[in-house]
């Protein structure tokens, strides 16, 4: 497939606006060579009445035919073979073997969702049977089930420009669950967003669903994105990025005359806690996985481990030097984006010109401008407590040791924290059982608690919670990543007396569909 920089509204190749953006090698510096046209706002009107139009008929599409969709985009996607993996490792700088994984995890995404969508129990059909003779009034014949919402925003992320981009969770979800979708590419990678996006147009023709399921809108101004929120066809947006981001788009859309639901996931800081029997058994291989799970992906995780809390014993002293020595092996690499560079090195900085703060080590720099130089970076408990800004994510490869006096300060910083995607103990089952409260503390402040530990790699499943409290996300409520993110762009709806031929196949009396249901108040 050729690029040609053009917007992808709905079956059309769209250039209405005279302004040109080019991605940018991080590596080199350089532009690259495709001129990709800016989206207008008339452009992103039209993206929104087409995904409207589309949703009357692909709404109501069976699961069968919906999961047949979602693995033909799969397919299609990798019919792209090298050259999209080729176009991304220019845009991101990433290596080839993690973008050949992402793109794994990116058709795997999709077919794990045509799964659920073939099983079909998703919908969580409830049945509750008239009875007529009920007193001291009759019982109507109520059912209810999940449907779509209607068009759904999605705002591609620079750090996985496969999987959180064009076809990445948040479209895969949207699409499963029945919704149209209007994609605002990550302004870093517009030839890859442009190459999936073909190939997901590619496979809404395969499929002989209608014109207007997917569009791309692109570019690097806000408004693009503001237009889509803005949209009163638009009826929920999925986003993953900075908190600034997400809770811009979420203002926004609380602003409407009609708020919508804006599922904005925007990074978190992760905190390690690691307990001192453990600590003392497992020094240096603690150590060592912190390091490579700091490194990982040159940190630009929003998993990442910014946090690492240990006590002030004699081993944590170790631990500390140990850690450093790791640090300073480590070699910079390059990052996605100068701005998040720069982003990264004045968050340090910012840290670093606290008195309270101290740089214990720092990896070897290379030659060019755009890379990350990990650091791992230091303070007192105490200190760490009367800060709030030191909880804050610094995206990139480096964390905050947080060294502790005692149990209760240790309790305390626990108790203090704000909302987490994850947070990780590490502890024997003496140190578990010692901290009960510590995990239960936890527990109110994260999507995902960890026992032993890296919270880097989160695995696509049924089970997965990729959320958590605010600011970590808009909605601790839901997951980005795994089959439940599906609940995120569908709501209830009850049918009260409907006639069997007017019902859904998946609320029908004789269950055609031989999905698990709630009837009558028991599971079936
Ligand atoms: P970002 O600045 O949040 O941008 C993400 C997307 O949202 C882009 O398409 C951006 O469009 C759009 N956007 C941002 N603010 C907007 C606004 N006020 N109105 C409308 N659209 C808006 O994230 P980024 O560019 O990926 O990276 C910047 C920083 O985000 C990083 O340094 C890091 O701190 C954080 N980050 C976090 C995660 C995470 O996992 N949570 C992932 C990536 C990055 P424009 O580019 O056109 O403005």
């Amino acid at each position: 497939m050729i690029l040609n920089g053009s917007n992808i509204i709905g079956f059309s190749d769209s250039r209405q606006s005279g302004e040109s953006f080019y991605a940018v090698n991080p590596k080199t510096g350089q532009q690259l060579n495709t001129a990709h046209v800016q989206a207008t706002i008339s452009e992103v009107n039209t993206a929104a009445e087409l995904a409207e139009s589309a949703f009357q008929s692909y709404r109501k599409l069976s699961g069968m035919k919906k999961a047949k969709f979602l693995e033909t985009i799969a397919e299609e996607i990798e019919n792209l073979g090298d050259s999209l993996i080729e176009i991304c490792m220019q845009e991101t700088a990433l290596p080839e073997a993690r973008l050949k994984g992402e793109r794994g995890r990116t058709v795997g995404q999709l077919r794990l969702f045509a799964q659920l969508l073939q099983e079909g129990s998703w919908v969580d059909a409830r049945i509750d049977f008239a009875n007529p003779n009920r007193q001291p009034v009759p019982r109507p014949d109520t059912r209810q089930m999940q449907i779509a919402l209607g068009p759904v925003g999605v705002f591609g992320a620079s750090n996985f420009p496969l999987a959180f981009s064009v076809a990445g969770g948040d479209t895969a979800s949207a699409l499963a669950a029945g919704c149209t979708v209007v994609v605002k590419g990550h302004p870093a990678h517009p030839g890859t967003s442009e190459l999936v996006g073909r190939a997901i147009n590619q496979a809404v023709k395969k499929c002989n669903l209608p014109e207007g399921v997917f569009s791309l809108v692109q570019g690097p101004s806000i408004a693009v994105g503001q237009a889509i929120v803005r949209h009163s066809l638009i009826k929920a947006i999925g986003f993953t990025g900075s908190y600034r981001g997400g809770k811009a788009l979420f203002d926004e859309a609380n602003k409407r005359d009609e708020p919508i639901p804006v599922y904005a996931e925007m990074g978190s800081t992760n905190p390690v806690f690691i307990l001192p029997e453990k600590l003392k058994q497992e020094t240096p291989a603690i150590a060592q996985g912190l390091k490579n799970s700091i490194q990982l992906g040159v940190g630009q995780f929003c998993t990442n481990p910014g946090l690492t809390i240990v006590d002030g014993s004699e081993t944590a002293k170790e631990f500390e030097q140990l850690l450093s020595k790791e640090v300073e092996d480590l070699v910079s690499a390059t990052m996605l984006t100068s701005g998040i560079q720069s982003a990264y090195e004045s968050g340090l900085q910012k840290f670093k010109d606290k008195t309270t703060v101290s740089s214990l080590s720092q990896g070897k720099k290379g030659d060019d401008e755009t890379q990350g130089v990990p650091e791992l970076l230091a303070v007192k408990g105490k200190d760490f407590l009367a800060d709030s800004e030191l909880e804050k994510e610094v995206f990139g490869p480096s964390t905050l040791l947080v060294q502790t006096e005692d149990d209760k300060e240790l309790l305390q910083i626990a108790k203090n924290l704000e909302g987490h995607l994850t947070a990780t103990v590490y502890g024997t089952e003496n140190d578990l059982k010692a901290n009960e409260e510590l995990l239960a503390v936890l527990e109110r402040k994260v999507g995902r608690l960890l026992i032993n530990g890296y919270p880097t790699g989160v695995e696509v499943c049924h089970s997965m919670v990729h959320g958590g409290p605010f600011p970590a996300t808009s909605d601790s409520r839901m997951t980005s990543v795994g089959t439940a993110a599906i609940t995120r762009f569908t709501r209830p709806i009850c049918y009260q007396n409907y006639p069997e031929f007017l019902l859904p196949e998946e609320l029908k009396t004789d269950n055609p569909l031989k999905i698990s249901r709630i009837i009558n108040g028991e599971r079936q």
